[in-house]
C-alpha cells in the first residue's frame, strides 16, 4: 500500500475530488481526516468509506477560519498520532466579468481558495516538522496557469496565488523534508461543474478546448495527488502537476 502508516488531512473532502481522494488514501493504508463545511455529506462519506471508529474521521472545517484549522490538525494528531499529508483541496468557483465582480465576491473566493491554503499550510507545518517531514498538495487549476474569458478573475487569481504560494512554501521548508506541490486539474466531472456541464453550449465550448476530448474524472486527479502524497515523489517539491487533458498544451 502506497500510504501505509501515514496520516492525511483533506480539506473540502465531503464531495467531489476530495471525497474520492479520501477513499483512495484509505484504501492505500492512510488514516484520513476529512474537513469540510458540508457536515452531513462529510459524515456520511466517512461512514461509507470507513464505518464507525475506522481509520477516517470527519471534522467541521471552514478553511477561512484559523480556529477550525487548529482544531482539524489537533484532531489528526490526537486521534492518529501525527500529520504527514495535507491536501488543500477546498475551493469555490467564480464567473462574471471584472466589472460584475463585487468586492464581496472577490474577498470570498480569495479567502477560501487562497487564504485557506495559506492557513492550512501554516498550521500543518509544525506537526509535519515533528513527524520528520511531510507532503502538502495544493489544488490549483489549469485556470491558475492560463486565462479563460468564461471564468472569473477572482477564481483565476486565487488559483494563480496557490501556484506561487506552493513554490514559496516548497523553498522555505525543503530543508526540513516538507514537500509542497501544486496540482492543476482541467475540467473535471464533479458537483462543482455539474450545472455548467449539463448546459450543451457550455459543454461544447469546454470539450473543444480539451484535446483528449472528455471531461476528467475525480480519479484522474486523485492518482496524481496520491503520487505526490506518497514517498514515490520524495524528490519532487515546488512542482506543478498538470492533469488537464491537454488544455494548456495548445
Ligand atoms: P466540489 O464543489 O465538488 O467540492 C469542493 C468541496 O469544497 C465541497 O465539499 C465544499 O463544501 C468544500 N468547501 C467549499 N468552501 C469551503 C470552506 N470554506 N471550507 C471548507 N470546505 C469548503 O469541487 P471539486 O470540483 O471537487 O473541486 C475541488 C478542488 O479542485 C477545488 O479547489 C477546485 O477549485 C479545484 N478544481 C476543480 C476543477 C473542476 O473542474 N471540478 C478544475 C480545476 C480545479
Amino acid at each position: 500500500m502506497r500510504l501505509q502508516g501515514k496520516v492525511a488531512l483533506i480539506s473540502g473532502g465531503s464531495r467531489g475530488m476530495g471525497a474520492f481522494e479520501a477513499d483512495l488514501f484509505l484504501k492505500e493504508g492512510a488514516k484520513v481526516v476529512v474537513g469540510d463545511v458540508r457536515e452531513d455529506e462529510g459524515r456520511s462519506l466517512v461512514q461509507s468509506i470507513a464505518g464507525d471508529g475506522g481509520d477516517a474521521v470527519f471534522v467541521r472545517l471552514d478553511v477561512t477560519s484559523e480556529e477550525d484549522w487548529q482544531a482539524a490538525v489537533n484532531e489528526a494528531v490526537s486521534r492518529y498520532g501525527k500529520l504527514d499529508i495535507l491536501v488543500n483541496n477546498a475551493g469555490v468557483s467564480a464567473r462574471g466579468s471584472i466589472e460584475e465582480t463585487t468586492v464581496e465576491d472577490w474577498d470570498r473566493v480569495m479567502n477560501i481558495n487562497a487564504k485557506g491554503v495559506f492557513l492550512g499550510t501554516r498550521y500543518a507545518i509544525p506537526e509535519m516538522r515533528k513527524a520528520g517531514g511531510g507532503s502538502i498538495i495544493n489544488i490549483s487549476s489549469q485556470l491558475g496557469l492560463v486565462g479563460m474569458k468564461e471564468s472569473g478573475a477572482p477564481y483565476q487569481s486565487s488559483k494563480g496565488a496557490v501556484r506561487l504560494f506552493t513554490k514559496s512554501a516548497a523553498i522555505q521548508y525543503a530543508s526540513e523534508g516538507i514537500r509542497v506541490n501544486s496540482v492543476h486539474p482541467g475540467p473535471i466531472a464533479t458537483p462543482m461543474t455539474e450545472a455548467r456541464r449539463s448546459d450543451p453550449a457550455v459543454r461544447e465550448v469546454m470539450l473543444s478546448r480539451i484535446p483528449l476530448g472528455r471531461y476528467g474524472e475525480s480519479e484522474d486527479v486523485a492518482y496524481g495527488v496520491l503520487y505526490l502524497a506518497s514517498d514515490e515523489s520524495s524528490f519532487v517539491t515546488g512542482s506543478e502537476l498538470v492533469i488537464d487533458g491537454g488544455w494548456t498544451a495548445q
